[in-house]
């Protein structure tokens, strides 16, 4: 019975929300006592960092653009030796998983205060999880100091998302809701908090397909995003992101992994975790919770082939073997031969299953 013993940290991030709040990140700077900032993004967000760097003013000290997917640990001390330089003492965040990853890395070694503005939907800001990469190998752990301090979530940021990188990075907050749901350590507020957010994501991913401008549908996604993350935040991670972590690992895009093998994950889980999928069907408007997942990425118009992203079947094997002898948290034993059938499903896809 899921439920019946849980622990539970309370979130001390401090979350502002709302179109046009990025103008508060000069304030929330204050609060945190920053004097001299580093900013770190990605390469697609140079009009929000230049807005920010004005706004900033001589408290900005300097901007480090680079971030790219997985934090590669060589990135990792470039940025540590730059905010050593810099003699930074707030780190500013601006960008999707990729961009935060990065400052985590900076404020796992010395502890500098992080605030993050997100401009997709992977959740990371909620967290206090933080991952490098070395030679193809993916490390994860958790430390309080890579916890953002202050989220400024600002809607207006995630207009311009392309509409692939949109429906993929959705559907990664729609696993942060799902997974959360059907850990066996979940409890009554992981489940209110994920299953809200995976409404609120049911509903504004197939609008961003329809019109990825709709300033209504992009707050409600953002929401959705919010509340994916912290259900991954409160209930942690298992079978789904452990697989695909070494997807990860393969070299294969996060997000959209995580759209492919998220419905594929649910069928086989769904007849130990009912009161989960039931939820999941409840958020998504009813029918069977596996299907509607599938429906759902379909509408969002994201991955659902793991062949598409690049997954081999002779690859299939040692991905099982490695991700069930890790024993990842789920509602039931998993073995290789349960994981295998899960990456056979997603990489055909929706070709295994009429639409
Ligand atoms: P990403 O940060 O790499 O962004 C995807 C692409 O979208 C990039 O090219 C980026 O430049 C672009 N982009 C971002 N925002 C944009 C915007 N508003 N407009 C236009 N383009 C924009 O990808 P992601 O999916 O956000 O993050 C993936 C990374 O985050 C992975 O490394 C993953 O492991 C990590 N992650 C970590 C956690 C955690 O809790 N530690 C949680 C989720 C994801």
């Amino acid at each position: 019975m899921q439920g019946d013993r849980f622990e539970l940290d309370g979130l001390p991030t401090r979350v502002v929300f709302g179109a046009g709040r990025r103008a508060d990140v000069p304030a929330e700077v204050t609060r945190l006592d920053g004097r001299r900032v580093l900013l770190v993004t990605g390469r697609s967000q140079a009009a929000v960092v230049a807005e920010l760097r004005g706004a900033l003013g001589d408290r900005c000290a300097g901007v480090l653009d680079g971030a790219v997917e997985h934090v590669p640990v060589a990135l990792a001390e470039q940025a540590r030796r730059a905010a050593d330089d810099l003699a930074a003492d707030v780190l500013v965040a601006v960008g999707g998983g990729s961009a935060i990853g990065l400052a985590k890395a900076v404020a796992l070694t010395s502890g500098r205060p992080l605030l993050v503005v997100p401009t997709t939907y992977a959740g990371s800001e909620m967290t206090a999880i933080w991952g490098t990469t070395d030679g193809g190998r993916k490390t994860t752990g958790r430390d309080d100091r890579v916890r953002p301090r202050v989220v400024v979530y600002d809607p207006e940021l995630t207009l311009d998302l392309p509409a692939a990188t949109s429906a993929a990075s959705g559907m990664n907050a729609a696993a942060h809701c799902v997974e959360a749901l059907w850990l066996p350590a979940t409890n009554a507020l992981v489940d209110a908090v994920a299953e809200e957010g995976l409404r609120q994501l049911g509903e504004a991913l197939p609008a961003l397909a329809r019109d990825r401008h709709d300033r209504g549908a992009r707050g409600t996604a953002l929401r959705g995003a919010w509340l994916g993350g912290t259900a991954l935040a409160l209930a942690g991670t298992g079978l789904h992101h452990k697989i695909c972590h070494e997807l990860g690992g393969l070299g294969l895009p996060h997000a959209p992994v995580h759209a492919a093998v998220l419905p594929a994950v649910a069928a086989l889980l769904a007849d130990a975790a009912p009161a989960a999928v039931d939820r999941v069907a409840r958020a998504l408007g009813g029918g069977d919770g596996p299907a509607a997942l599938r429906r759902l990425a379909r509408q969002a118009g994201a991955p659902t082939s793991l062949a598409a992203l690049g997954l081999r079947e002779s690859e299939v094997d040692e991905v099982a073997e490695r991700v069930a002898a890790a024993g990842p948290a789920a509602p039931r034993p998993v073995s290789a031969v349960d994981v295998r059938r899960v990456l056979l499903d997603a990489l055909a896809g929706d070709e295994a299953v009429p639409a």
